[in-house]
């Protein structure tokens, strides 16, 4: 069995993304959450609603141990199925000034985004260097690519996987892996409930934020077979915001 796994599949563009790869690739969804499982099993439904197959898989991304002992056995406990695509999106943000940002704030932006890319895609890649053959990618942020004021831990967090994705693209490229970020601007999700859009929505070209979906679109064009020549790329998804 051919398996996509999301990390933070349970809300905003995990769900999308979830939804999107299950009408498109065929692919047996994983969809990763941290400790919503009601809104992981939503995504479930949605998926099943979208012809696919797939089960919800709860870890932090960013617990070393807990990446190992969860998705370690589920991939040892199923030696006949492959994780072809991963796309890892799991993220949080923590805002504040860094004179005053105080170090759980800086550890767990940090552990989420960019800890988390490494503990789960060290595991993911294996079998795909055995296969030959593998799509990954990553949720990076406007923030990771320009910086923004009062998001040091978050642009650190997301330089950090941009920078890295390029490296591992380079260094498993002759595998055929395809290893790329997408940065997107405002999307509207939970995660942006609280930034005041109406005064946002002056910096953006287009005028307004972007749907989760408008999201999960460039993923799955990244994700999908055709896009065999693409990687160490970052795409930019954010209403014409310069980057
Ligand atoms: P949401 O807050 O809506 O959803 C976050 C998702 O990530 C949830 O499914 C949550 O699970 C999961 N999650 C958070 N931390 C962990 C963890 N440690 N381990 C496993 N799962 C975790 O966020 P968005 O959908 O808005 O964001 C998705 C990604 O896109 C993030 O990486 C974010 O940084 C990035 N992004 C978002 C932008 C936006 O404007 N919304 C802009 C740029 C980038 P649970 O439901 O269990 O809590």
């Amino acid at each position: 069995m051919k398996c996509t796994l999301v990390t933070g599949g349970s809300r905003g563009i995990g769900r999308a993304i979830c939804a999107k790869l299950a009408k498109e690739s065929g692919n047996h969804i994983l969809i990763n959450y941290r400790s919503n499982e009601a809104e992981a099993l939503k995504t479930l439904d949605i998926v099943r609603e979208a012809g696919a197959t797939g089960e919800i898989i709860k870890f932090d991304v960013g617990d070393k141990d807990e990446v190992k002992t969860v998705l370690g056995g589920w991939i040892e406990s199923h030696p006949d199925d492959f994780i072809e695509v991963l796309v890892n999106n799991a993220g949080i943000k923590e805002d504040g000034l860094m004179m005053w940002m105080k170090d759980e704030q800086w550890d767990s932006v940090i552990n989420a985004s960019l800890n988390g890319f490494f503990y789960v895609t060290r595991l993911v890649v294996t079998p795909m260097l055995a296969k030959r053959y593998g799509r990954i990618v990553t949720i990076a942020s406007l923030s990771g690519l320009k910086g923004v004021p009062g998001q040091t831990n978050y642009s650190a967090a997301k330089g950090g996987v941009i920078a890295a994705s390029k490296a591992l693209a380079q260094e498993i490229a002759k595998r055929n892996i395809t290893v790329n970020t997408v940065a997107p601007g405002f999307i509207k999700t939970d995660m942006t409930e609280k930034v005041p859009e109406k005064e946002m929505k002056a910096l953006i070209p287009m005028g307004r934020f972007g749907e989760p979906e408008e999201i999960a679109h460039v993923v799955a064009f990244l994700a999908s077979p055709g896009a065999s020549y693409i990687t160490g790329e970052v795409i930019s998804v954010n209403g014409g915001i310069y980057s």
